[in-house]
C-alpha cells in the first residue's frame, strides 16, 4: 500500500474552506489546550475561515463547551460546537419521540439536551419508553445501569420495548493518568447481556448519532453549506472512519493515542496525516 502523505496545517487551511476539528486529543486534553490550538483558532477567527468543532460528548451544552475551552484561552463560539447531544433534536423529530418519556444516563447537561428534543425527562427510578445513554457521570453508576438493564428486560416480557438511543458511542476516553470508560461501553453492556437473552432479537440495538456515524457530518455539512470539508481528529475508528463513510477527506493528527503501527493494520485510512497543528 502506498504510504500516505504528511500535510502541514497552513496547507490544509488552503485546501479545504470548512475544517472539522474533534475536540479531545486534537485542541484539547482534560488538563488544557493542546501545542497549537490557539494559534489554530485565532487564524480560523481572524480569516473568518469556517469551522466546526465535532465532539461525540453529550454531557455538557455548547455553551458549556464554549466557556470551557473559552478558560483554556480557545475562542470557540457555541455555535461552532456540534455535540453528538444536539442530534437529539432531528433524532427525536424523525424517530416520533417527542413527548416520550426519557430516562437519562448522564449529567444536568444531558438531561436538558433531551429536553430541548422535546422528551420528557423522568426520574431514574420511573417507567420510560425511551432511554437515552448520554454519559457515564452524573449517576451512580452500577445501581442504574442494573436497574436500566432489568427495566429494559421487564419491558420486553411485557411486549413494550423502549426506544434505545446513544448520542456519544465512544467506549473509552484518556483521563489524564489513564483511561475510563463512557457511555458507549454501557451500551455494549446492555446490548450484550439483551443479546444473551434474545438472541434472535437483532431490534434491541442502541441508535447511534456520534462520530463515525454520519449524523453528525450531516449537521457539519448542513451549517457549512458545503461538503467541502476536511475531518482533524486522533482516533482511526471515530474520526477518520466517520471521515471516509460520509465521503470526505481526513488527516490524522500524529503523537496521539494512535501510533503507526494502528494506522497500518487499520482499514480506516486517513488522507493524510498531520505531525503537528502548529502552523
Ligand atoms: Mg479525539
Amino acid at each position: 500500500m502506498t504510504p500516505i502523505p504528511r500535510i502541514g496545517i497552513a496547507d490544509l487551511l488552503r485546501k479545504y474552506p470548512v475544517l472539522l476539528l474533534d475536540a479531545y486529543g486534537v485542541l484539547v486534553t482534560l488538563a488544557g489546550p493542546l501545542p497549537g490550538a490557539y494559534e489554530l483558532i485565532e487564524a480560523l477567527n481572524r480569516r473568518g475561515q469556517a469551522y466546526f468543532m465535532l465532539t461525540n460528548g453529550a454531557a455538557r451544552l455548547p455553551e458549556s463547551a464554549a466557556a470551557r475551552y473559552r478558560a483554556f484561552g480557545l475562542a470557540i463560539p457555541p455555535e461552532r460546537i456540534i455535540t453528538s447531544g444536539s442530534l437529539l433534536t432531528p433524532y427525536f423529530l424523525e424517530q416520533g419521540l417527542v413527548g416520550q418519556r426519557c430516562r437519562v444516563l448522564g449529567p444536568a447537561d444531558s438531561r436538558r439536551y433531551v429536553e430541548l428534543a422535546g422528551g420528557k425527562v423522568v426520574d431514574l427510578n420511573a417507567d420510560f419508553d425511551v432511554l437515552v445513554v448520554c454519559d457515564q457521570s452524573g449517576f451512580p453508576f452500577l445501581e442504574t445501569v442494573d436497574a436500566t438493564l432489568s427495566a429494559l428486560i421487564d419491558k420486553i416480557e411485557s411486549g413494550r420495548p423502549a426506544a434505545m438511543v446513544l448520542p456519544n458511542p465512544d467506549l473509552i476516553f484518556p483521563t489524564g493518568h489513564g483511561f475510563g470508560v463512557t457511555s458507549g461501553s454501557i451500551a455494549l453492556l446492555i446490548e450484550a447481556a439483551l443479546t444473551l437473552r434474545y438472541p434472535e432479537r437483532l431490534d434491541l440495538r442502541f441508535a447511534c448519532l456520534g462520530k463515525p456515524h454520519a449524523a453528525i457530518f450531516e449537521e457539519a455539512e448542513r451549517r457549512a453549506g458545503s461538503r467541502d470539508m476536511v475531518m482533524i481528529g486522533d482516533q482511526l475508528e471515530t474520526d477518520i472512519r466517520g471521515a471516509n463513510d460520509f465521503g470526505i477527506d481526513s488527516a490524522l493528527i500524529l503523537g496521539g493515542v494512535v501510533g503507526a503501527e494502528a494506522v497500518a493494520a487499520s482499514t480506516a485510512r486517513p488522507t493524510f496525516l498531520l505531525p503537528s497543528l502548529q502552523i
